[in-house]
């Protein structure tokens, strides 16, 4: 058998189990979720149609109004308004989240707002979750040309879905994503300084890595997820190319010669003169220019230090509390499971364990 037969075999086999285990997924978050009994209105807009449990007509509506208003402007960087979809307002469960999918074509709103105040920002949860999974609908439709049309009309939305996510890394699915929602809502993650934290402190402290181990992250390093990866990519080369286009020729590019390996570094390439690598290169040396610029001029208030290192594993100190008895905080990180801990003269004891009872 060739290598180049061994890979086309490769890539049918990642298709089957993309095939397989999407529906399953996505029909146990609605089987489980919501009762028989529950009645179920709706709001059709002409572009969307908001499908929502009775008696929650009021947030449906702001829904219908927010898709509306941000349809044309949220779209225009990235090819045209999507064709009609469903979106499904699901207040049944405490999840705080939202999906869009292919198959078939839909999006879900989890309706709980989130308690995350680094999270949501300012904003709205539901304006949030609008802008944010919007633009994941405009991707879509985006990918829908060349070679991944071929598939849709030939092996329908499973094989479609595939092909566009074998065909952009998932920082490019998220960060575009994030850079909308920060765009166009007036807080959203860019905003927020806890969203890139870690990064930052990585950069500062010399640990850029490199492109692939930033992307695949680390059992050894605490490095951030691909959201935080993608918006800086996504941002950096609309800011150096002042183009806020590009990456719409980027992708379309890639996902119209989809089947080439590669054709995402390939096309950013073609569209940017930069290998892939060489963007992230680029992009964590402006950032930590920048940002060695902001400590500069920055005067820090004299502070304490109140937990001793004993190694050099990752450790998060969160949410700390003065009391009487010393300091309470919550403790996570790659060797930690998350629990309280109270820490006073230099000695750290167990408090306990959220959700242990
Ligand atoms: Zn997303």
């Amino acid at each position: 058998m060739t290598g180049e037969v061994k890979k086309w075999i490769g890539f049918v086999g990642l298709i089957l189990v993309f095939t397989v285990l999407t529906p399953a997924q996505s029909q146990n978050t609605i089987l489980e979720n919501n009762a028989a009994s529950l009645k179920w209105n709706q709001i059709n807009t002409g572009n969307f149609r908001i499908i929502f449990p009775k008696g929650f007509e009021s947030k449906a509506q702001h829904v219908a109004n927010m898709m509306e208003h941000a349809r044309e402007p949220e779209a225009k960087s990235i090819g045209a308004p999507p064709r009609k979809i469903s979106i499904l307002l699901q207040n049944q469960t405490t999840i705080s989240n939202g999906f869009v999918t292919v198959a078939p074509w839909r999006s879900e709103y989890f309706t709980m707002p989130s308690q995350d105040y680094n999270f949501l920002g300012t904003n709205d949860w539901l304006t949030l979750l609008s802008s944010h999974e919007y633009r994941h609908m405009v991707q879509f439709q985006h990918a829908l040309r060349g070679f991944n049309r071929a598939v849709y009309y030939v092996f329908g939305q499973l094989g479609f879905g595939a092909m566009a996510f074998a065909s952009a890394p998932l920082w490019f699915w998220e960060g575009d994503a994030v850079v909308a929602e920060t765009a166009f809502t007036q807080s959203g993650r860019g905003r927020i300084p806890n969203f890139d934290m870690v990064f930052r402190m990585n950069l500062m402290e010399g640990r850029t890595f490199n492109y692939h181990k930033q992307y695949l992250r680390s059992y050894k390093h605490q490095i951030p997820s691909h959201y935080v990866l993608g918006y800086h990519m996504v941002s950096y080369l609309r800011r150096k190319t002042d183009n806020p286009e590009i990456w719409s020729s980027v992708s379309k590019r890639a996902w119209t010669n989809s089947f080439v390996p590669f054709t995402f570094s390939n096309a950013i390439k073609k569209e940017s003169g930069l290998y892939v690598t060489e963007l992230y290169n680029e992009m964590a040396e402006e950032l930590k220019s920048k940002w060695k610029d902001d400590l500069d001029n920055t005067e820090l208030s004299e502070f304490e230090t109140v937990t001793q290192r004993s190694n050099s594993t990752y450790t998060d100190y969160k949410y700390a509390q003065s009391t009487h008895d010393g300091i309470i905080a919550l403790k996570s990180g790659i060797g930690d499971i998350e629990r309280f801990v109270l820490l006073k003269d230099g000695l750290e004891t167990k408090v306990f364990t959220p959700g242990a009872g």
